[in-house]
């Protein structure tokens, strides 16, 4: 059975960064679907107010409309109270045959904080960890980690940091251009171009 990348975040909103790395992940690992999964803000990283979840969900479903391998999941929009990776990927594993791989995509920036993540430990059994490169991260020194995970997982999470394209679009760039009065042509698919400028998104602050 083909694996299945999982790829959560805020995607306020999502952009060129998001696909591309995606794209290119789930080819080396030979992963057939890729599943963006819009969530609240993660636990461990509060602050701004995200946009409503309906908006930053349907500029998904708008970026991956024309390419087949990508599907757009609502559930953790709908679940109550924090999201926590480890509950998105259970859900995913009783939804799934049992021999389908799983795998959770994150950026760089995260692996950085991956320490302060629910249950990391758990995770790790429970999906494979795969790592994009991002712009102005480098990698953090994984063997800091023996308090939480061991030599296993530690060697496993290694193993799938991969060389994907380094692509310097963010999300926070994005919003800021808006708010200034930038284009944003080029950074998001055309269709959330148009999406965020109908609907007015970002103009406010
Ligand atoms: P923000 O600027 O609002 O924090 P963001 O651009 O980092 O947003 P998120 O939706 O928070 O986007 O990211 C979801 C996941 O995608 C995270 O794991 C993040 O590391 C990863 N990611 C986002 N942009 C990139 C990029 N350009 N290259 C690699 N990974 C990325």
């Amino acid at each position: 059975m083909a694996g299945f990348l999982l790829f959560g975040g805020s995607f306020d909103p999502v952009h060129l960064g998001h696909l591309i790395v995606s794209s290119d992940a789930a080819e080396q690992i030979g992963a057939a679907r890729v599943v963006l999964i819009p969530g609240a803000r993660p636990p461990h990283k509060q602050g701004r107010t995200l946009s409503p979840a309906a908006e930053r969900l349907e500029m998904c479903r708008l970026a991956v409309a024309d390419d087949p391998r990508f599907e757009v999941s609502d559930w953790e929009v709908h679940q109550p109270g924090p999201n926590y990776t480890l509950h998105t990927v259970r859900h995913f594993r009783q939804t799934l045959p049992a021999d389908t791989p799983l795998y959770w995509l994150i950026g760089m920036d995260s692996l950085v904080e991956l320490a302060t993540w629910y249950c990391v430990g758990e995770l790790l059994e429970a999906c494979t960890l795969v790592t994009a490169a991002r712009p102005g991260f480098e990698q953090p020194d994984l063997a800091r980690l023996t308090d939480l995970l061991s030599p296993a997982q530690i060697r496993k999470l290694q193993q799938y940091v991969l060389q994907t394209p380094l692509i310097d679009v963010g999300a926070t760039d994005i919003r800021a251009r808006v708010r200034a009065g930038r284009s944003i042509r080029h950074l998001v698919p055309e269709p959330v171009r148009q999406y965020i400028l109908e609907r007015g998104l970002y103009c406010g602050g």
